[in-house]
């Protein structure tokens, strides 16, 4: 196969038959990063070819929770993805000395995320998944601008201050044109051992926002699931093996699978 030859300027231009899907949240810590490297392996583990960008540009997570530290070959022109889970991925860790930190401006974060959708060689994909930074800043905007098929996926906590920053997360597709694929609850009650129910982050965000997004969109947007806080998926994750493949029927497994499904 010809890398070089006759590149499209950009694989996820108009006319692409890939999914595109943009996770997005209003704040950090909400598992947006952990949320987007399980529904990747998920749909991976379905069969479907499957590309997952870290966006997340100063707080790039994507690759230690795939468990890779590979570096990106180059082809000539091209940069080839290393492969994670059988999820070709991009980070910008992946180009990284140490754990310096990435003190970039949005003309520099906007040219990145531009190298990793056209610079390197995707192959066909059927989705891919880009692990937004929280909030609302350059990379969502370039982000959408770079891949303007891309539908938009609003993880938020059950907490009620998350949601309303979550759901400003999602109101920037009305700038965009985006549209909201649906709304995904994360940190959701956990039932305990003994029977107990713990929701230390409280209950009905996902509702809200879902909620929120609908008036404000004008078109109904769905609440996708809620991933309950798991012990299970937290470990996992630390150690580069997402839940749904390592425990799949695990509470938090289960539930990002049948999101993954439903997408
Ligand atoms: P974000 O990308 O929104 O900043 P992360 O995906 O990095 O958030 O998750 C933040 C932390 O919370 C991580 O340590 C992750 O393992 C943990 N975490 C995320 N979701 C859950 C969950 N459902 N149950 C337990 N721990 C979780």
């Amino acid at each position: 196969e010809q890398l070089t030859a006759g590149r499209p300027a950009n694989p996820f231009g108009t006319g692409s038959l890939t999914r595109v899907f943009a996770v997005a949240s209003g704040k950090g810590g909400v598992g947006k990063s952990t949320v987007t490297a399980n529904l990747a392996c998920a749909l991976a583990a379905r069969g479907l070819s499957v590309g997952l960008v870290d966006a997340d540009i100063h707080g790039f997570s994507i690759p230690g929770l795939l468990g890779t530290s590979a570096r990106p070959t180059r082809v000539d022109e091209m940069i080839l993805p290393p492969v994670a889970h059988t999820v070709k991925v991009i980070s910008i860790g992946m180009f990284l000395d140490t754990d310096q930190p990435v003190a970039w401006r949005g003309p520099m974060l906007h040219r990145a995320l531009e190298q990793f959708v056209t610079d390197v060689y995707w192959g066909d994909l059927d989705v891919l998944l880009v692990d937004l930074p929280p909030g609302t800043g350059d990379i969502a905007i370039s982000a959408a601008q770079l891949l303007p098929g891309s539908e938009l996926l609003v993880v938020t906590t059950p907490q009620q201050a998350a949601a309303q920053v979550a759901a400003r997360a999602g109101q920037l597709s009305e700038q965009t044109g985006q549209q909201v694929a649906g709304v995904i609850e994360n940190m959701a009650a956990m039932t305990l051992p003994d029977g107990t129910v713990l929701d230390l982050f409280g209950s009905g965000g996902g509702a809200s926002v879902t909620q929120r997004l609908t008036e404000a969109l004008g078109h109904p947007v769905d609440l996708l699931g809620s991933v309950p806080l798991d012990m299970a998926l937290r470990q996992d994750g630390d150690e580069g093996t997402p839940v749904v493949l390592q425990h799949p029927e695990s509470p938090a497994g289960a539930e990002l699978r049948r999101i993954a499904a439903s997408l």
